[in-house]
């Protein structure tokens, strides 16, 4: 299998701004997790001789090339005939894709074009991908030192085939499989689990050791290759002992957590806590991503949608007279939010957000985009103001402050005595 990749996305819309390049994102993503450590991504317009000279440059620099775009049936569309040429082979009908074609129109009553027949034009002796997402079919050749893989451009049909055709031709071409495990970190900075790990990281070939960034937390991912996947995992069990024995060990609060939420409702079952919330702008949305999780019910007493200010008075017990001195939208707000609903559901933690989420609305001291996070605990009450920048949207911002809200109630919880091991819980 090869070790190291050059993703090159084709495509003029790319380099305009029109199109987001997440192909090349997806595409690393799934090459490192498939153990190929990508080296460069370059991004080329339509035009066959800057086309050639990305390629000239991406084979003398890595083994794996993985192409994005540029497959469909205009003239435009010069990926699979350059990239070709550039390795030799001549283009040859190949008689089943040019079927599954015709029967992807014919399947929509659309007559198929002369054009759309020179996406079944691919190279002598490639392996190809049939296309069950779209038309053009994307396909790997090469030669001793280099493996070609082309995909067609939009993600819809390149994620699919990646998955059902990419993977599993890298992978029958690895030796041994691969096995990766995440280690969630919070309470430590990535600088700080970098210099106590460097010396893993740099001794660790199999496993590999490396750390990622993620929105409040560190996350380190271990990856080893073998025979089978047994001896894959015992590689791991070694390498996250001595993590575990290191000072990082004590701010490992879980093993391979796809979500915040679901760390939040994995800690607080272990640590036998209760969470519940009041939400202004964020409407549900906390209380929501909680119950998505499965065992929620062991540890989310319920929340409140409190978007007036009778409601937050009435229901959370919120004194007018501190909403008239600061409004709706403040730190102390939200404390009285947080408290209320803490005491009126009886749980260990609870959270609470009010914020403007726009587009209208907001004031001079607190424009459109500050949220302000209430969080209260047996320990006392904390707020957070959050500032999400004019231009984000209302989508992003009650998203992003119902995130924010679920990662501190997380970090309450691992600060927070064990249920069993306190005494009065509320106080
Ligand atoms: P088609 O048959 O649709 O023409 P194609 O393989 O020729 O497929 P392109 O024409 O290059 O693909 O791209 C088609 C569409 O796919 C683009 O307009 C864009 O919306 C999307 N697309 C292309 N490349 C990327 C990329 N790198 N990241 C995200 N989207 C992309």
């Amino acid at each position: 299998m090869p070790r190291t990749a050059e993703i090159i996305a084709v495509g003029s819309e790319l380099l305009t701004g029109g199109v987001t390049n997440t192909n090349a994102a997806f595409l690393s993503r799934l090459l490192t997790a498939a153990g190929v450590e990508v080296l460069y991504h370059t991004t080329v317009d339509d035009d066959a001789a800057r086309l050639e000279k990305a390629v000239t440059i991406a084979r003398g620099r890595a083994e794996l090339l993985v192409f994005s775009g540029g497959l469909g049936p205009t003239c435009d569309d010069l990926t699979c005939r350059t990239v070709a040429a550039f390795f030799g082979l001549p283009l040859e009908l190949h008689e089943p894709s040019l079927r599954r074609i015709e029967a992807y129109f014919a399947a929509r009553g659309k007559s198929m074009t002369a054009n759309n027949r020179k996406q079944a034009l691919l190279p002598r002796g490639a392996t190809v991908f049939p296309n069950d997402w779209g038309t053009a079919p994307g396909m790997a050749f090469g030669d001793a030192n280099r493996t070609v893989i082309l995909l067609p451009g939009p993600p819809c049909e390149l994620e699919p085939m990646f998955d059902a055709c990419a993977a599993p031709f890298l992978a029958a071409r690895a030796e041994g499989i691969l096995v990766s495990r995440n280690l969630h970190i919070m309470g430590m900075g990535e600088a700080e689990v970098e210099q106590v790990l460097r010396p893993l990281m740099e001794s660790s070939v199999n496993p590999t050791l490396a750390p990622y960034c993620q929105a409040g937390e560190v996350r380190l991912r271990i990856t080893a290759r073998a025979a089978d996947r047994a001896e894959a995992s015992a590689l791991c069990d070694g390498l996250e002992k001595a993590i575990r024995s290191s000072s990082v060990g004590a701010c490992i609060y879980g093993t391979d957590i796809p979500d915040v939420e679901t760390g939040l409702v994995r800690v607080l079952r272990e640590r036998g806590l209760t969470v519940s919330c009041a939400e202004s702008c964020t409407g549900g949305m906390i209380g929501e991503r909680i119950t998505a999780v499965p065992g929620a019910s062991a540890v989310f007493a319920g929340g409140c949608i409190t978007y007036t200010n009778q409601v937050k008075q009435n229901l959370l017990g919120v004194d007018p007279a501190v909403i008239a001195a600061h409004t709706e939208v403040s730190a102390e707000v939200a404390a009285a939010m947080a408290c209320g609903v803490r005491a009126r559901l009886d749980t260990d933690i609870a959270l609470s957000a009010t914020g403007y989420a726009g587009p209208g609305g907001g004031t001079a001291e607190n424009p459109v985009g500050t949220v302000y996070i209430g969080l209260a605990t047996r320990t006392g009450v904390q707020t957070f103001r959050l500032s999400w920048t004019a231009n984000k949207t209302r989508g992003f911002i009650r998203e992003a402050s119902a995130s924010f809200a679920l990662r501190e109630a997380l970090r309450a919880a691992l600060q927070l005595t064990p249920a069993s091991q306190s005494g009065d819980r509320k106080n």
